[in-house]
């Protein structure tokens, strides 16, 4: 349930607040938490930003991102924790230990699948992103919109929507970016950044992980790996295999995809997509994962090779499920 009410007066109420993002940060968890530390800054209050990993290179450019610290090297006590975007608490990682330099903990969400974890939750699972709900949360506070906001939350609804074309994408994710385009946003070179633009390291990682593409259940799931070695070969990072899955569902006769990478944590984090109305958050959860309907994750330990077998096997079940669901 949204609660911008609760939150307001929370946040008034506080006068040093310690924002925290996911793990594996993408362009909403970045773009709130850097959104509500402009907005904090400018309502006089004392704001530091955290998150366990590193702002991938795409979003460095926005407000605030060099700013953003490691949670142990904070030295400091809040009134406030707030996290933004994290959908449980394992999310957290180990900006969790945080919480107990903070008198109080809220959040601001848009996961369904989050259980309400802080003191004060404004959670809203139909929002397109957890910046749109910023952006309303401003409203709450007669926070003023300026151009640095509207990039930070540019970045977050872009992010969230698939650039306006997933199913999510709805009338207030137009409305609000009606508000960032008044408040200056320079929305063609943003866009430019954040969708058309890539490293070479990333086209060479995007190539390799294209030519191993295979494809089981008669070509309607899409199965990439990535390991260490490709990593290696094309100078890349972890963050540069963001978008590769997508490919994969892009592919024409698929349904599904999935993206398996060995991470730097030695575990493998698996990307899922959907094509509508097949959904991969079940699939996810069923192995200890999260995330959307059509787009979620899990991380798992153990072999590339095995533990894509065990993912792919439950994606072959969902596809099975529907198939019955479709015949009844
Ligand atoms: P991506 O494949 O882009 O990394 O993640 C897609 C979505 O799945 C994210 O929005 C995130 O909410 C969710 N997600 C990714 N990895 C994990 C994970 O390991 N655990 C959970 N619970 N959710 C994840
Ligand atoms: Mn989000």
């Amino acid at each position: 349930m949204r609660d911008p009410e609760g939150i307001a007066r929370t946040l008034r109420e506080a006068n040093s607040v310690c924002i925290c993002s996911h793990v594996s940060p993408d362009g909403d968890t970045i773009g709130s938490a850097l959104a509500m530390r402009l907005v904090l800054i400018n309502m006089g209050k004392r704001v530091r930003v955290f998150c366990q990993d590193k702002v991938p290179d795409s979003l460095c450019f926005l407000p605030g991102a060099d700013e953003i610290r490691h949670p142990e090297e904070n030295t400091e006590r809040y009134d406030l924790f707030l996290s933004v975007d994290v959908s449980d608490e394992a999310r957290l990682g180990s900006c969790a230990a945080l919480r107990s330099c903070c008198e109080r903990t809220a959040q601001i969400d848009h996961h369904w699948t989050n259980p309400g974890f802080a003191g004060v939750n404004s959670v809203d699972g139909n929002a397109s992103a957890t910046c749109t709900m910023i952006r309303e949360q401003m409203k709450y506070l007669d926070a003023p919109l300026t151009r640095e906001i509207a990039e930070c939350l540019y970045a977050g609804i872009s992010t969230d929507t698939g650039n306006f074309s997933f199913d999510c994408t709805d009338p207030e994710a137009f409305r609000v970016m009606g508000d960032l385009l008044e408040a200056g946003l320079p929305l063609a070179d943003l866009s430019m950044r954040l969708f058309r633009e890539k490293s070479k390291e990333q086209l060479k990682l995007l190539g390799r992980a294209i030519e191993k593409m295979s494809f089981e259940a008669d070509g309607r799931i899409a199965v990439m790996m990535l390991n260490r070695q490709d990593f290696e070969d094309c100078g890349a990072l972890s963050e540069h295999a963001d978008t590769v899955v997508n490919y994969g569902l892009e592919t024409i006769g698929t349904q599904m995809a999935v993206l398996a990478r060995e991470s730097d944590d030695n575990r493998i984090k698996f990307s899922l997509r959907a094509r509508a109305p097949l959904t991969v958050d079940d699939v996810a959860a069923r192995l200890g994962g999260g995330g959307h309907n059509r787009a979620a994750g899990i991380s798992m330990e153990g072999t590339l090779k095995a533990t894509t077998r065990v993912v792919v096997r439950a994606m072959k079940e969902r596809l099975q499920k529907e198939d019955k669901a479709r015949k009844k």
